[in-house]
C-alpha cells in the first residue's frame, strides 16, 4: 500500500472540477522534491511537438490532459484495481524542451529520463509528439533491449523524413532499433492503417522481424485473439508500451496531428489496455493529443482514461 502522501485529492474533499490540475490529482513532486527518490510511478509530461510533420499542437498536450485527467476515479471499473494504493505515484511535472532546436531537447530529455531510471520511477509519459518516445527508451534500455506493444495508425519506423531528417515523430523506433533499445523480435505494432508515402517502413519492419497488425487483422481476429499474440511476443521480460493516440479513430479522437479513418472506437481504445495486465511494464506513454484541434475536449478526456488503463496495467 502507498504512504497516503502519494494519493490524489478526493473528490469528496475537493470536487473535482476544482483546485489546481496535477496529473489525476496527484501530488506534485518535481526533481529536487524531498520525496521525490520514494516515487514509483512518475507521471510526467513531454510538451514537444518538434519532431511533428504534419499538423503541429502537441506540445500543449501535457497541460490539456493535466486538466482533463482530474476526472480519473480512484478505482478501475473492470479490474477494480486501485493504482495509487497499489504503487506511490505522482505528478513530476513537465520535461522542458528547447522549442528552437531538436537535438538540444534530445540531450535535455536523455538527461531528465536518465535520472529516472537512476531514481527507480517508472515513467508514465504524456506526449508531445512521438519523437518523445525515444529519449524515454534509451533511458529504460540501459540495462537491456526493451519489448514493445505499440499502437498507433503509423509504424513510425521510417529511415528519415525530407532528405535526411532523422529524428522526427515518423522515425523514432527506426532510431530505436538502430540503437538496440528495442528487441524487435520483441515488438508488435498495432492498428496501422491510412495511404501511405511508400512501403519502406514496412519493409524494415519485416526485415529485422517487427511484428505488424493492420487494422483489417484486428478487426477480422477481435482485440482478445490479437493481445493474447502481443502478449506471447514480449513474453515475460521487459517491455514499453506506447501509444499514440491515433490509434483511435478520429471520430472518437480528432484532435490529433496525423489522423487516419476506420479506426477503434473509445471503448475498444480503452479495451486493447486491459491486455496488458500482468506484463513487466518498465514505462509507458501516451502521445500526440494535440488540444488546437481537439474542439470540445474529448481526444484529450479520452487520452487521460488512456493513461488511468495504462496506468492500471503498471501498477497492477
Ligand atoms: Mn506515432
Ligand atoms: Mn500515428
Amino acid at each position: 500500500m502507498s504512504d497516503p502522501f502519494f494519493r490524489p485529492v478526493s473528490g469528496f474533499d475537493l470536487p473535482r472540477f476544482a483546485g489546481v490540475p496535477t496529473f489525476m490529482r496527484l501530488p506534485y513532486v518535481p526533481p529536487g522534491h524531498p520525496r521525490f527518490g520514494e516515487v514509483q510511478i512518475g507521471l510526467v509530461g513531454a510538451p514537444w511537438d518538434s519532431g511533428t510533420t504534419n499538423r503541429p499542437g502537441a506540445r500543449h498536450g501535457p497541460r490539456q490532459l493535466r486538466d482533463a485527467s482530474t476526472m480519473i476515479r480512484a478505482e478501475h471499473p473492470v479490474s477494480r484495481i486501485r493504482p495509487f494504493e497499489a504503487a506511490s505515484c505522482a505528478d513530476l511535472g513537465d520535461v522542458g524542451p528547447n522549442p528552437a532546436s531538436i537535438p538540444d531537447t534530445l540531450e535535455r530529455f536523455d538527461a531528465y529520463f536518465a535520472r529516472l531510471q537512476e531514481t527507480g520511477i517508472r515513467p508514465l509519459m504524456a506526449g508531445g509528439d512521438h519523437l518523445c518516445s525515444l529519449p524515454v527508451l534509451r533511458s529504460l534500455a540501459a540495462p537491456g533491449p526493451l519489448g514493445m506493444i505499440h499502437f498507433d495508425s503509423h509504424t513510425d519506423l521510417f529511415h528519415s523524413y525530407f532528405g535526411g531528417e532523422m529524428f522526427t515523430h515518423g522515425t523514432p523506433f527506426r532510431r530505436a532499433v538502430e540503437e538496440s533499445l528495442l528487441d524487435p523480435r520483441r515488438v508488435i505494432q498495432i492498428g496501422l492503417r491510412g495511404t501511405m508515402y511508400d512501403h519502406e517502413d514496412m519493409d524494415f519492419a519485416k526485415s529485422v522481424g517487427i511484428r505488424t497488425v493492420r487494422i483489417e487483422e484486428l478487426f477480422a481476429r477481435g482485440i482478445e485473439d490479437v493481445m493474447a499474440e502481443a502478449r506471447e511476443i514480449v513474453g515475460t521480460k521487459p517491455l514499453y508500451v506506447s501509444y499514440d493516440i491515433d490509434f483511435v479513430d478520429p471520430a472518437f479522437a480528432p484532435g490529433t496531428g496525423t489522423p487516419e479513418v476506420g479506426g477503434p472506437d473509445s471503448f475498444q481504445a480503452l479495451e486493447v489496455c486491459r491486455h496488458l495486465a500482468g506484463l513487466d511494464i518498465r514505462g509507458a506513454d501516451l502521445v500526440e493529443v494535440s488540444p488546437p484541434f481537439d474542439q470540445g475536449g474529448a481526444t484529450a478526456f479520452l487520452g487521460a482514461s488512456i493513461m488511468f488503463e495504462l496506468l492500471c496495467a503498471m501498477a497492477g
